[in-house]
Formats: C-alpha cells, sequence, structure tokens
C-alpha cells in the first residue's frame, strides 16, 4: 500500500470524522423530525376525535347526529368511522369508505380495554394512515368504537424532502470539509518542508546554519529549537575536536621538526664520538617528552572514549603517595626542589593503583616543575568526613587568576614563560583532573602568583580490606 503523506492523512481523518458527526447529527435530525411530525398529525386526529364525539350519538345499534353530517364530514380531510362493540360498521365517511381500513387489534383492544390504540397501517398504493381507536359509550351504557384516521402521505413527503436534502448537501459539506482540512493540513505543515530544507542545508561544513524560528513558540518552534541547540552543541563539539587535531598535529609536529634539526646538525658537524654522545642524549630527551605526549594523549583519547576500565580495590593512599614521591625525586634534585611526604596512616580508598600513581606524579611533577632551586613541594593524605583527601602543595611561581579556570583544559598551558626546561603538552591536569572524577571524586586548586599551588583531590574513602593485612 503506498505511503500516504501526513497532510493527506491529515485532510481524510478530518473528512472522515466530520462525515462521522454529520451522519450521527443526520440521524437525529431525521428521527426528532419524524416524531414532530407524528405529533402533529396525533394532535389533529384528538382534535378531530372531539369535533366527531361531540355531535355524536349512538345507542341500540344506530347512529345520529345532533347537526348535518355532511357538514362534519366535508370540514376535514380526517375519516370517521363508528362501529359497534362488535367491530359492526355502523357507519362512516366519505373519506373512510376510500380508506375501506380492516378492524384491526389495535381497534379490538381499544374496546375490550376501553383505552385509546393508536395505530399507522399501510394501504394499497404504498399509501399511510395514521388511526385513533377510540372507545365510546352509547346512550344504551354498550361500548362503541369511534375511529378517526388520516394520511401521512404529507407528513412522509416532509420526511422525504428532509432526506433528500441531507443526502444532497451532506457530501458537499464533506467535500467542503475535505477540502479545508487539506487546506488546513497544508497551512500547518508548511513549517516542516522549511525545517525539511535547511536541515538538508545543514553539514559538517555548514553546522553554523540554524532552523528559522517563527517566533510562534508553537510545537514546530520548539521542535527547531531543539534542534537549533543539538546543532549548536554539535558544532561546538566538532569545533573541539578540530582544535584537538591540530593541537595535537602542532605538538608533535615541533619536537619531531627539532629532532631531525639536531639529527641532520649532529651528522653534518659531530666528528667526535664525545659529540654524537651528547646529540644523542639531548635527542632522547626531546624523545621522551614526545612520547610523554603521546602517551598522555592516547590516556585521554581512552578515557573520552570511555574505554579505560578502572580496577577498583581498596588501596592504601599513603603508600600510593611515597611510591610516587620516591618516583619523581631525580626530578626534583636535579631541579634543587626539596620533597616532602606526610602520609597519614590507614586512608584507603577504592581506586585504581596505577591511575592514582599517574595523577600524584602528573602533580608532583608539576609541582617541581614550576618551582625554582631551593622550592619546596609536600604531599600528604589526609582524611575528611567521608573524603580522603590528597594534597599537592608547592612554593613555586603559581597560577595567574587568568590562567587558574583553564589549567584543567586539554592544551592548556599557563601564559607565562616557563622556559624549555618546564615545556609540556598541556595535558597533565586534563588527565589528572579525568581520573579524579572517573573515581567519583574531584579536584580543586589554590594559588598566588609567585608564592605556589595547591592542589587537592577528593576520593571517596573506604574500609581497608582487612583479609589482606
Ligand atoms: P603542562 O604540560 O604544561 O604542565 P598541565 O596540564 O600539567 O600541562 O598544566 C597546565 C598548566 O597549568 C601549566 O602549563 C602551568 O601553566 C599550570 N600549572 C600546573 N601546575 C602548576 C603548578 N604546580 N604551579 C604553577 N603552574 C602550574
Amino acid at each position: 500500500m503506498p505511503k500516504l503523506s501526513i497532510r493527506v492523512r491529515l485532510a481524510l481523518a478530518h473528512t472522515i470524522l466530520l462525515g462521522i458527526i454529520l451522519s450521527l447529527w443526520s440521524a437525529g435530525l431525521y428521527h426528532v423530525a419524524k416524531g414532530r411530525l407524528l405529533a402533529q398529525v396525533d394532535a389533529e386526529l384528538e382534535e378531530r376525535f372531539a369535533a366527531v364525539r361531540l355531535p355524536l350519538s349512538v345507542g341500540n345499534g344506530r347512529v345520529n347526529w345532533l347537526v348535518d353530517r355532511r357538514a362534519v364530514e366535508e370540514s376535514s380531510y380526517i375519516a370517521h368511522a363508528i362501529y359497534d362493540g362488535s367491530g359492526l360498521l355502523l357507519e362512516r365517511s366519505q373519506l373512510a369508505d376510500i380508506f375501506a381500513l380492516p378492524v384491526t387489534d389495535a381497534a379490538r383492544r381499544a374496546v375490550e380495554e376501553r383505552r385509546p390504540q393508536w395505530e399507522t397501517l399501510e394501504l394499497a398504493y404504498g399509501h399511510t394512515v395514521r388511526v385513533l381507536n377510540s372507545p365510546i359509550t352509547g346512550s344504551d351504557g354498550a361500548p362503541y368504537l369511534l375511529r378517526v384516521s388520516r394520511l401521512l402521505d404529507q407528513a412522509e413527503d416532509d420526511l422525504r424532502l428532509l432526506v433528500t436534502l441531507l443526502a444532497l448537501f451532506l457530501p458537499l459539506i464533506l467535500l467542503a470539509g475535505g477540502l479545508a482540512g487539506w487546506w488546513m493540513a497544508g497551512r500547518a505543515l508548511a513549517p516542516v518542508a522549511e525545517i525539511t530544507a535547511a536541515a538538508n542545508r545543514i553539514t559538517a561544513r555548514h553546522l553554523a546554519e540554524r532552523l528559522p524560528l517563527r517566533g510562534t513558540g508553537d510545537e514546530l518552534d520548539q521542535l527547531s529549537h531543539t534542534l537549533n541547540d543539538m546543532m549548536a552543541r554539535l558544532q561546538s563539539s566538532f569545533e573541539r575536536m578540530s582544535q584537538f587535531l591540530s593541537n595535537v598535529s602542532h605538538e608533535l609536529r615541533t619536537p619531531l621538526a627539532a629532532l631531525r634539526g639536531s639529527c641532520d646538525v649532529a651528522l653534518r658537524t659531530a666528528r667526535s664520538e664525545a659529540e654524537y654522545r651528547e646529540a644523542l642524549s639531548s635527542n632522547i630527551e626531546d624523545l621522551e617528552r614526545l612520547s610523554h605526549t603521546v602517551f598522555n594523549l592516547l590516556a585521554l583519547a581512552r578515557a573520552e572514549a570511555g574505554q579505560v576500565p578502572l580496577h577498583c580495590r581498596p588501596e592504601d593512599l599513603g603508600e600510593l603517595l611515597r611510591d610516587a614521591v620516591e618516583s619523581t625525586r631525580p626530578l626534583a634534585s636535579e631541579r634543587g626542589v626539596s620533597i616532602e611526604c606526610a602520609a597519614k596512616q590507614d586512608v584507603y580508598a577504592a581506586v585504581d593503583a596505577e591511575h592514582i600513581l599517574r595523577l600524584l606524579v602528573n602533580l608532583l611533577d608539576n609541582a617541581i616543575k614550576y618551582n625554582q632551586p631551593g622550592g619546596q613541594v609536600r604531599a600528604e593524605v589526609g582524611a575528611r568526613d567521608s573524603w580522603a583527601v590528597l594534597t599537592v602543595a608547592d612554593t613555586g611561581q603559581g597560577i595567574s587568576p587568568e590562567d587558574l579556570p583553564h589549567i584543567f583544559d586539554r592544551f592548556y598551558r599557563g601564559e607565562k614563560e616557563h622556559g624549555s626546561a618546564s615545556r609540556g603538552a598541556g595535558l597533565g591536569l586534563s588527565l589528572v583532573h579525568w581520573i579524579a572524577h572517573a573515581h567519583g571524586g574531584r579536584i580543586e586548586v589554590q594559588s598566588e602568583l609567585g608564592r605556589g599551588s595547591t592542589f587537592r583531590v577528593w576520593l571517596p574513602v573506604t574500609r581497608p580490606d582487612t583479609s589482606e593485612g
């Protein structure tokens, strides 16, 4: 079956509903009209019965009129007939002659039960008459029957006319309703076509395009609004991705070019083994920095893709801190910075030891790198309420208030020139931030330019694994 468009379906539904409502309304109208016409005929018959009954006197099987009988007959198109209690016709008007109604069950019941009985009878040639069978009491006290009747042709004609009119106008109204539905659906759906066209124009190259808002605040405007929000998010993540890629290529290109340059120079100028050694050891330093950047990049990319499974188990954070301090001690002594480690006993947290170690090493690395000879670094493990707190504080150069909100962003490096020895890719703190949050914790920093910085990592504590200790 071919798929119908929303417009066609709406117009069809509208027409069908209109059809149902109009049919019910017409049926109701017909019913009411029929009832009213019949009630009118019945009222006329009752009136006629009274008009005939008044000048009529029956008794001993005979009918006597108190006025001229012809006057009674001529003045009306309603027939009358008088029967005795056994159903024997005593007298009937000319019109009743034509009707020649048979004595029916209703007529007999009227006499027996002494109650008027109404009936509708079919005559030959498709005519219908309405009959009032009314018992009357003769002057001899015996029951008689007075029947008054009239053709229902007029009422039936009226009803037929009504049906004809309805049959004529219903399809017209339905057609008009269907067209109106089609037009209204077209108008209501017109913005959808606009939205579709605008959405088709939006590609990866044109992410800045937005769907038009008509300012009506209706459902379609809300949809456009929602799609625009979604596009803004897509645009920003797309831009961040492009920025990330260009940063990555830049980060890798610069040290690679330096390496290549120093290799070239060594090949062209070095003569002795000592000179080659010197060139190679300087290259190794660059290579180490490069591999550190690549390592951090990979770790971050995996973290963002949700591909880093954390193997958490209760760990003694003091022990992890001591390990981290020991691994950064050579760098500290190289830079003339002293490290102090104060680990409170038995602070346990369910963590991935490898990740927390990386977090601590990154923080300690920075505390040493952005320090001066003679400076100090203090590393601490403490507990506050249900949190373990890892603190790395230094007496280094501090972070400017402008840099502070951005230091956890990828590739962000402080504005101040740190000198080539402390050059990094600006990824370390992004990784630290991710690790802290991945463990259900958070990281905060306080810093004062020229006086030093304090990084605090909060991790939820756990009970130590007693089975192991
Ligand atoms: P980087 O590779 O540059 O060290 P990070 O993400 O580790 O990248 O740090 C981002 C920036 O934050 C650094 O460039 C530096 O300006 C600032 N920063 C981080 N730690 C410290 C610190 N202990 N003292 C002063 N500045 C810091």
